[in-house]
């Protein structure tokens, strides 16, 4: 029988359908009547958006700012405050020698290839300027050692032999608050406008030219179309929170039980630019983590690895001091897809935990009991499994050999009562894929080309802080490629 549909043809019919349905979105055409209209139309208030607003307004642009949450702050809000940068007035106040080149050789070593070398050499190069814009809108960040000032930020003593280990991640006084205080700032001392609980739903695209010519948004249920006379950048985050999206990029798959950080975080950006013909960049990379569904700021990392990490089971499944990203992978291999982290009154005492809990953590989310037994039954584990994995880790601790390979720093006893629990769910963080831009944070097209008037800066877009490089990456990207996009789009002349 002859074949009906060759591969090829099958491929025509894809290929025909797809032109249907983008002239289909062409075709929508432009708006009879424009409901509001600036030179530049930023999307999505966090940290990228507000630096993207800034730029734009000072290099002359009317900017607009459209926000869906009833809020400004984003991820940047919830965030632990941190901002990486070689080379700036705070290092310098405590002596540490750094420089551009000695970070772009550091941060080439973290997921090779991924991180483009082209933005690598930007951000290096950008770096202190990105905190000292954050300074000069009133972060503050003492000079000294610690939460807030200065701490090592990633894994740069891994590669000392490559390039040397500096201090590189800048803590804000103030935490995630603190530092978007400065982002906010920046905003409202520019009196730029701002539409709160305006949710941009698609991009609008110049039929005759292909120039994007403004968003589609939603405000109080009714429809709005705004122009925008020079060009719009996207800011709206990454994708935590939209699980068709998860399920199709995302190592856990839908399989975690919630997400970290700001509600916001939906993937419209990727989606409204995808519709105009976006190519997309190592979407597989999330940076994933142990932390408590619902609470956003949730983080468990100045202490976790002097922990004892088990399963429902009351076994212990990894080394406690890997890296985030396979503890979380393993915890959701564990039953029901959950972890407890197990420590005494000693680390409780130690100001990692002392300074987390109560700030970041909730107290109540800290379940104290007098023995390992009375703290298995109130999580829920078998008493007697949970007091055998805690008296063989006892002895790991001793002779420093630990049977997962734990190293001896990190070998911290729970021997101590009051003995503490917390139920730790593993979950994404941030998404550190997204959409392809050039050096100029244009979107760009699977050809390379820019899509004429459309840029894009944080988590949205793609390659710049994959595997998370140091504390405070992702916000150094937010404004160094944020402020990149508000120039570039501000200097277009009119459509
Ligand atoms: C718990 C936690 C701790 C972190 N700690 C640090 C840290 O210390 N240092 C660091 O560098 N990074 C940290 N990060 C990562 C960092 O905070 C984020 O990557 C960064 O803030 C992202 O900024 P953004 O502006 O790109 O996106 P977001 O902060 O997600 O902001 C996007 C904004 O766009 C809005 N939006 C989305 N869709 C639309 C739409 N359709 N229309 C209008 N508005 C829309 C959202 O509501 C949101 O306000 C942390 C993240 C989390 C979750």
């Amino acid at each position: 029988m002859k074949k009906m549909f060759s591969p090829r043809c099958v491929t025509s019919v894809i290929l025909l359908v797809s032109l249907l349905l983008a002239g289909g979105a062409l075709a929508q055409g432009l708006p009879e009547k424009w409901d509001d209209e600036a030179d530049v139309v930023v999307v999505g208030y966090g940290a990228a958006g507000a630096a993207a607003a800034a730029e734009a307004h000072d290099a002359g642009a009317d900017v607009l700012l459209l926000e869906k949450l009833a809020f400004p702050g984003g991820n940047a809000l919830l965030c632990g405050g941190a901002v990486y940068g070689a080379g700036t007035s705070v290092q310098k106040e405590l002596g540490i020698d750094d420089s551009p080149e000695q970070m772009a050789k550091y941060y080439e070593q973290i997921k090779p290839g991924l991180n483009k070398p082209e933005f690598i050499e930007i951000i290096s190069a950008k770096s202190a300027e990105a905190v000292e814009w954050l300074l000069s809108h009133g972060a503050k960040v003492p000079a000294k050692y610690g939460v807030p000032g200065l701490t090592a930020g990633g894994f740069e003593n891994l590669y000392e032999h490559i390039t040397p280990a500096r201090t590189r991640s800048h803590w804000v006084e103030g935490g995630g608050p603190g530092l978007f205080a400065a982002f906010k700032n920046a905003v409202d001392s520019r009196g730029i406008r701002v539409r709160f609980n305006t949710p941009a739903t698609r991009l609008i695209r110049n039929p005759a030219t292909g120039d994007i010519v403004g968003v589609r948004a939603v405000q109080n249920g009714k429809e709005l179309a705004i122009k925008a006379r020079k060009g719009v950048v996207l800011a709206t985050g990454g994708f935590v929170h939209n699980k068709e999206m998860l399920k199709a990029y995302a190592p856990g798959g839908d399989g975690y039980p919630g997400a970290k950080g700001s509600p916001g975080a939906t993937g419209d950006g990727i989606l409204m630019a995808q519709e105009m013909g976006a190519a997309l960049w190592a979407m597989h990379e999330v940076l994933e983590s142990l932390g408590i569904n619902g609470v956003g700021t949730a983080y468990f990392t100045p202490f976790m690895e002097y922990t004892v990490i088990v399963n429902k089971e009351g076994k212990r499944f990894i080394k406690e001091d890997a890296w985030t990203e396979p503890i979380t992978e393993e915890a959701l291999k564990q039953p029901g897809a959950v972890a407890f982290l197990v420590f005494d009154s000693k680390l409780r005492a130690r100001d990692e935990v002392s300074n987390t809990v109560g700030a970041a953590i909730p107290e109540e989310k800290v379940i104290e009991a007098s023995s390992i037994p009375e703290l298995a039954a109130k999580l829920g584990i078998d008493p007697d499994a949970l007091q055998a994995t805690i008296d063989e880790y006892n002895t790991a601790c001793e002779t420093g050999e630990d049977p997962l390979g734990k190293g001896k720093k990190a070998l911290f006893p729970c021997k101590e009562a009051p003995f503490y629990g917390i139920i730790a769910d593993p979950l994404p963080v941030i998404t550190t894929g997204g959409l392809l831009t050039s050096v100029d944070a244009e979107v760009l097209n699977p050809f390379d080309e820019p899509i004429s008037r459309l840029y894009a800066a944080g988590e949205v877009t793609g390659g710049k802080c994959v595997g998370y490089p140091g504390c405070g990456t992702a916000i150094a990207e937010c404004i160094i490629f944020g402020r990149i996009a508000g120039r570039n789009a501000a200097q277009l002349p009119d459509w």
